[in-house]
């Protein structure tokens, strides 16, 4: 996807921190951390949004919710808890079209959301 921001950094044509990598995923830290902890994880492969989600590509929905767990037991978070959020279209908030998990930590976070 040419014009995609982190298909870039999949690429590695824009720099991030990555914190994780395999084949099929990557975290890298979020550039405007809302918490202590703030990484994103995402599908190498350019799948745009949750409504783009079915059989064929969600079992590495799955593997990006293990690797979630793995990264917050490394950070530190897993016990005193976290957040994973996903950004869904214009009324979810999400303003880049890749799929990516927020994971947040390292504070404690409100809810509702706004
Ligand atoms: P969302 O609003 O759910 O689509 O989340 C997009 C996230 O991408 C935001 O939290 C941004 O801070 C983050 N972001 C934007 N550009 C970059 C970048 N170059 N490197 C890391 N994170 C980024």
């Amino acid at each position: 996807m040419g014009d995609c921001l982190f298909c870039k950094i999949v690429d590695g044509e824009i720099p991030s921190e990555i914190l994780y990598e395999d084949e099929r995923v990557l975290a890298f830290k979020d550039v405007n951390p809302q918490a202590p902890v703030h990484i994103l994880v995402i599908p190498k492969e350019h799948i745009e949004s949750m409504n783009d989600i079915d059989e064929s590509n969600s079992h590495v929905i799955g593997d990006i919710f293990a690797i979630m767990r793995g990264l917050a037991e490394e950070l530190g978070i897993e016990k005193d808890g976290y957040r994973v959020v996903n950004n869904c279209g214009r009324f979810g908030g999400q303003s880049v079209s890749h799929i990516h998990f927020h994971l947040l930590g390292g504070r404690q976070l409100s809810w509702p959301p706004g």
